[in-house]
């Protein structure tokens, strides 16, 4: 088996590869082609630590494994490590033997970052040259670096819960050669495309902070009881996501669907609009919304690629086992 160590993750992995991992797997989902198992998520007693698995089987892919890991509160303060720690375990679909152990914090931020951009590509309008973020904190920035990445963009606005942290968004702008514009809420109006990427458990985008035509992704509801936007939002919208289970359980559409304003029929997959069985965008005046819940075949899908990168470039190290 392979073992790619999470350090040579970074100049491994590059935006494009996460972005077509991304796209297939959820292309292959809404085909049935691939699955997701179950998800684990424990309480495990000792360092408040949030620990879990996330597995699935990609058919299409051949792409067998899981994702375990979770989130340690007082790694950073106790022991400079980072709080949230995953490893990624791929097994051969044929023999259920071992075939790879991959570093799974980079690859995180990446596949969700490469999911957001997969729903901008198929969902926002062609002509979107304003992108508005809400959210400046550790995944902000690789959503905001990813979104850019498009070429599309010619202008970043942002809002944050915390305003002090609006310089962490408003330096890979920079960086990208974009200008940034911090805005009140009320001036996402201006924004053709929206990331919301918070941990917020209360709503902070509302619908009237929304312009006709605009496509979001909401990429930060991952739990029962968080939500970043207004549920009236949903019903105005045209709603998809990555799977349909988790975004009216987990994910934004969960409020919405509570408060009898959607139902789960309203809510399509991404993966179809991909592979041409649903419609995307039907005119230039439809507000669409990604609920972007983030499913284990996206870390699969990614640890998958990144195995065949580290074989191509020698880098992967070959145990006998
Ligand atoms: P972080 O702690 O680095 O940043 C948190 C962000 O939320 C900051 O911008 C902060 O200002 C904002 N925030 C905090 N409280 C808020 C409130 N009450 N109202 C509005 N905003 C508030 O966290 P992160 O690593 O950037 O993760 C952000 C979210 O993304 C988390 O909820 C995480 O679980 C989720 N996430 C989702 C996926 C997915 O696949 N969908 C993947 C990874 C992380």
């Amino acid at each position: 088996m392979y073992i790619v160590p999470e350090r040579e993750i970074a100049t491994l992995m590059t935006r494009d590869a996460a972005f077509d991992a991304v796209e297939k797997v959820f292309a292959a989902m809404a085909a049935q082609d691939a699955y997701n198992f179950p998800v684990i998520r424990e309480a495990i007693g000792h360092e408040d630590a949030l620990y879990g698995f996330k597995g699935g089987f990609d058919k299409a892919g051949l792409t067998l494994g899981l994702k375990a890991g979770g989130y340690w509160p007082h790694n950073l303060e106790k022991r400079g490590e980072i709080n949230h720690q995953s490893t990624v375990f791929l097994f051969d679909p044929d023999t259920g033997k071992a075939k790879a152990m991959v570093g799974g914090n980079l690859l995180t931020a990446l596949r969700t970052a490469a999911a957001s951009s997969v729903s901008i590509k198929h969902l926002a309008r062609k002509d979107a040259k304003v992108l508005g973020m809400i959210g400046a904190g550790h995944q902000a920035t690789f959503q905001l670096r990813a979104a850019l990445e498009t070429g599309t963009f010619e202008k970043v606005i942002g809002w944050n819960y915390h305003p002090d942290m609006l310089p962490n968004i408003e330096k890979v702008a920079g960086e990208a050669g974009v200008p940034f514009e911090a805005v009140a809420l009320e001036g996402m109006t201006q924004a053709d495309v929206i990331i919301s990427i918070t941990s917020a458990f209360a709503p902070s985008l509302m619908a009237a902070h929304v312009s006709a035509g605009t496509h979001i992704a909401c990429m930060g509801t991952d739990t029962k009881g968080k939500q970043e936007v207004e549920a009236a939002l949903l019903a105005r919208a045209t709603v998809f996501t990555d799977e349909v289970a988790q975004s009216i359980s987990i994910g934004e559409a969960q409020h919405a669907i509570a408060d009898g304003l959607i139902k789960e029929s309203d809510v399509a997959q991404l993966g179809a609009v991909i592979n041409g069985t649903h419609a995307g965008r039907t005119g230039d005046d439809e507000i669409t919304l990604f609920d972007g819940t983030g499913v284990g075949l996206q870390d699969l899908a990614v640890a998958a690629s990144v195995v065949d990168l580290a074989i191509e470039k020698g880098i992967a190290i070959e145990v006998d086992f």
